[in-house]
């Protein structure tokens, strides 16, 4: 299927905690097509907001692996120049009433959570009753409940899956703003999409959820509304999708091994995987 010629601008975001795996280099050539092909722009946003996991070298290689790869892209600020900028979107939900303070551990939402979300146990809103008390910086949560009322019904589009209703109760009140990695990635990839001029926001289908909560931030925040194209991810010999934390072979290794990346790429433009490798569509993930 061609694209149309939109001009989009796409944009591929990894984070440097891990190298890049087989599946970040089908998720850049997917990105990098959908740009190319309708005339558009493809960019690379180094997510690097949690600042004691990110490690520069990690953002080295990945602009070599793009190279390699054949992907020419623009590269915008990294996360961790803009947190001013997460700040102020903070602030502003803030003194919409939309944010509260949080002081439950992890472990206090396992044990308090009846309801289980697509990214683990729905916050059951503790804190939200009962303001916690206590001198350790709390976490900000989104008041979810009000923020849709105060938005009303929304929508979105997802260019594989067609409209879909907005359901950020799905996730629940997420965390949008602690006091290590400052702001949530919910928080800073809402931001930077927009400030990046992104019209096609480009990843895999792990995130499909994520977005129900972001398009209720993009109103929130008066941002404006993109496309979205959430893609297949690849799996490995398990039938689990690749994972940095399951030792999926890093890119920069095949890199330096000699292995043509352009011939590499031209692979995963034709799903013609790495033995062993296949495509987990969306229904396979219960979406
Ligand atoms: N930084 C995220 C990751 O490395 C990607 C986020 C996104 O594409 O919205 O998984």
């Amino acid at each position: 299927m061609s694209a149309p010629l939109d001009h989009a601008v796409t944009r591929f975001a990894p984070s440097p905690n891990g190298p890049l795996h087989l599946g970040h280099a089908y998720a850049a050539v997917v990105a990098h097509d959908r740009a190319i092909d309708a005339g558009g722009r493809f960019l690379l946003r180094i997510e690097d907001i949690d600042g004691a996991r990110s490690r520069a070298d990690l953002a080295e290689d990945f602009r070599a692996d793009l190279t390699w790869l054949g992907l020419a892209f623009e590269e915008v600020p990294a996360q961790s120049t803009r947190i001013t900028a997460y700040r102020e979107a903070a602030d502003s939900l803030r003194a919409m009433g939309l944010l509260y303070p949080c002081r439950c551990t992890r472990a206090d939402v396992a044990a308090a959570a009846t309801l289980q979300g697509p990214d683990g146990p729905i916050y059951p809103g503790t804190c939200l009753r009962n303001p916690p008390l206590g001198c350790a910086d709390p976490v900000w949560r989104l008041d979810v409940e009000q923020a849709s009322d105060l938005a009303g019904p929304l929508t979105w589009h997802d260019e594989r899956r067609g409209r879909q209703r907005a359901r950020p109760e799905q996730l629940g009140d997420v965390v949008l703003w602690r006091r290590d990695a400052p702001a949530s990635y919910h928080l800073a990839a809402t931001v930077d999409d927009a400030a990046d001029g992104v019209s096609v926001v480009t990843r895999g289908a792990d995130l499909f959820a994520a977005t129900h909560i972001h398009r209720l931030l993009q109103v929130l925040l008066g941002l404006p509304e993109p496309r979205w194209h959430h893609h297949a991810l690849l799996a490995g010999p398990d039938g689990r999708k690749l994972a940095k934390r399951r030792d999926a072979p890093a890119l920069s290794d095949r890199r330096r091994a000699g292995e043509d990346g352009c011939a590499l790429a031209d692979r995963l433009r034709r799903a013609f995987f790495d033995t062993g490798v296949s495509l987990i569509e969306d229904l396979d993930m219960g979406l």
